[in-house]
């Protein structure tokens, strides 16, 4: 946890967003700026830079944070549609918030290649 990081704030309670889940390790919210309509970040509570300081141990929370978004995504109506899942990491992906998130994207046709 770190004191100075907006997203583990958020995750304690102590900066608003507009939670959609949260429960002992994960955390989901509406993004402050959507880029679709609906536009939700996962987070892990527990402060990590990005995937590249995960470990080999960091794998089962790692999946369990993919089939919450999945979980997510069907409960907003977006299994049939379609959404996607994006983690940025690092400067050249443009990662701007320094602890690990995962972008739900969805409720509009998504280009492709990315920008
Ligand atoms: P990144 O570019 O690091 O992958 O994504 C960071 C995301 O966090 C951006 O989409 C940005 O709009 C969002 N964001 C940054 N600060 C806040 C905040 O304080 N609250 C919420 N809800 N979203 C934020
Ligand atoms: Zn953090």
């Amino acid at each position: 946890m770190s004191d100075t990081c907006i997203f583990c704030r958020i995750a304690r309670g102590e900066a608003p967003a507009r939670l959609v889940y949260q429960d002992e390790r994960f955390t989901a919210f509406h993004d402050a700026a959507p880029q679709a309509p609906l536009h939700i970040l996962i987070i892990p509570n527990r402060h990590m830079t990005n995937l590249n300081e995960a470990l080999a141990t960091d794998a089962g929370w790692l999946g369990e944070l993919l089939l919450l978004a999945r979980q997510l995504a069907a409960e907003m109506g977006l299994a049939e549609p379609g959404y996607r899942l994006v983690l940025n990491t690092g400067r050249q992906a443009g990662q701007s918030v320094h602890h690990l998130h995962l972008h739900l994207l969805g409720g509009r046709r998504l280009g492709w290649p990315p920008g």
